[in-house]
């Protein structure tokens, strides 16, 4: 852990040196999906860029305790403290429990996170399975004088909570502004003010999740859940706080303000949030058609797409530009990602047979450097791309025999491969990988059929018996030819 790695604090506005409350251990929490739907490209971007956070804080040797929830209730429509939960919408949609609705879409958020090779967090918890916490968050609130009840509901008193501590810290709004944008809507009619926002909510006839609670029978408010869980795993300050920039205000302005109200001071010490992503130059949003799911990435089946694109093309694609800037997709962007990943890759396979001289005319040290520097300098993950592109003409030199290298270096080179490439930037050769599990069942086949030849030919039938019959059982389909056989294996 001698390496000085600065984080850019979204609450500070400035790139801090990273010094852990705990040496050794970094808590990290980042809001995860409302799983409503299946995961589409704007789900893709926190996850990878949080991964990339959590993998290389490991690869320093930190012990990282990684909490990612799963919202599944409390987070309505539009964001906003009135009208249905989404969840529950969802549910009446495909007329499903809304417990069903969260099932679903969290396996498929799951799967889709594994083909993209992000890594699961250390805890994942629900926010209904954190009722009691929120409700005791709703209770110290209200206890500490920065809430009221109004019909059942609690909401947060901001414009209470103004006079001691400073709401909108984090986002750089400020309350005049907040309360002209907000006086107008609707359903504001229990809120003293516009900027409050509702910590608990008394459940409407039309809403199928309720708890019991002091206040009403009804749901915590979606900004409630990160706190309770958050405190609840990682203690009361912890260290790095992440999410995508959208969620910078209400929701993690709100989060702030709970924890200041109920402990009277923040629990977050790095504020760290990802950039957003458009698609051809504009914002992604279901009315505008450009609404692309992953599954649909990686099948090729949305109109916008020329072809489909793999896992590991989008995550390298990400990867290609700091966390921090916006990032614009568009097929052309993407087919020069899948070039790349496929020149980089052709080249980490090269190391294996790189001709070893007794000397190197090859600086691995510097190229080594520059790649710690750039993940040190708030993950600059595109410069450590445009570095590893270096090493490749590097690589590509030395195998045509234009440049040398010796087996120290050689060590080296290849252990800096393997560790940004796969571990920190976590890449992988998907169809290698696959290819070579096929590999490995044809040969175990053939190895058994060839077997039941030589039983056939020694006429010990119950032996060629017993394995076509296995065979068969596991869903192959054997058909005996004049010289042999031919096997298929049926889906
Ligand atoms: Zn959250």
């Amino acid at each position: 852990m001698e390496q000085q790695l600065l984080i850019y604090n979204t609450l500070s506005k400035k790139k801090e040196l990273f010094v852990p409350f705990t040496p050794g251990f970094v808590g990290l929490y980042v809001c995860g999906p409302t799983v409503y739907g299946d995961a589409h490209l704007g789900h893709s971007r926190p996850a990878i860029t949080f991964d990339l956070v959590n993998r290389y804080l490991q690869h320093l040797g930190y012990k990282v305790r990684y909490v990612r929830n799963i919202t599944d209730v409390g987070h309505l429509v539009a964001d906003a403290d009135e009208g249905d939960d989404k969840i529950g919408r969802k549910a009446r949609v495909e007329q499903l429990e809304p417990m069903e609705v969260v099932q679903k879409y969290t396996n498929s958020y799951r799967r889709n996170m594994t083909q993209l090779n992000v890594l699961p967090p250390s805890i994942e918890p629900t926010a209904t399975g954190h009722i009691i916490e929120q409700i005791e968050v709703v209770r110290k609130v209200l206890e500490k004088g920065y809430a009221y009840e109004s019909n059942g509901s609690i909401y947060f008193d901001v414009e209470k909570y103004s006079h001691d501590y400073h709401y909108g810290k984090l986002s750089g709004r400020n309350l005049d502004d907040m309360l002209s944008n907000t006086r107008e809507l609707e359903g504001q009619e229990e809120k003293h003010s516009g900027a409050d926002f509702a910590i608990w909510k008394k459940a409407q006839p039309e809403h199928l999740m309720h708890w019991p609670s002091p206040w009403s029978e009804g749901f915590p408010g979606w900004h409630t859940e990160c706190i309770a869980m958050s405190t609840k795993y990682l203690g009361e300050t912890f260290d790095i706080h992440g999410g995508g920039m959208d969620l910078m205000f209400p929701h993690h302005e709100a989060e702030i303000a709970q924890s200041c109200a109920t402990l009277g001071h923040d629990s977050v010490r790095y504020w760290m949030h990802n950039n957003m992503i458009t698609i051809n130059g504009q914002k992604m949003g279901k009315s505008l058609g450009n609404f692309i799911l992953l599954d649909e990435f990686f099948s090729g089946t949305h109109p916008l797409l020329d072809q489909a694109y793999s896992p590991m093309v989008i995550r390298f694609f990400m990867l290609q530009a700091q966390y921090r800037s916006t990032l614009d997709f568009s097929n052309e962007a993407l087919k020069a990602a899948e070039k790349g990943l496929e020149r980089l890759m052709k080249a980490v396979e090269l190391l294996d047979i790189l001709p070893v001289s007794t000397n190197s005319t090859v600086d691995v040290a510097s190229l080594d450097k520059a790649c710690y520097e750039a993940m040190n300098d708030d993950f600059n993950s595109p410069i450590v791309v445009a570095n590893l592109f270096d090493g490749v003409r590097m690589i590509n030199a030395i195998n045509d025999g234009k440049e040398s290298i010796d087996a120290d270096d050689l060590v080296k080179l290849k252990k800096l491969y393997h560790d940004f490439v796969f571990d920190i930037l976590g890449l992988q050769q998907p169809e290698t990988a696959v290819a070579s599990q096929q590999g490995i069942l044809n040969g175990v086949v053939e190895l058994l059929l060839n077997l039941r030849m030589e039983a056939k030919a020694n006429k010990d039938w119950a032996t060629s018996d017993r394995i076509r019959n296995e065979l068969t059982a596991l869903g192959f389909e054997i058909k005996d030819k004049k010289d042999g056989f031919e096997w298929t294996l049926k889906k």
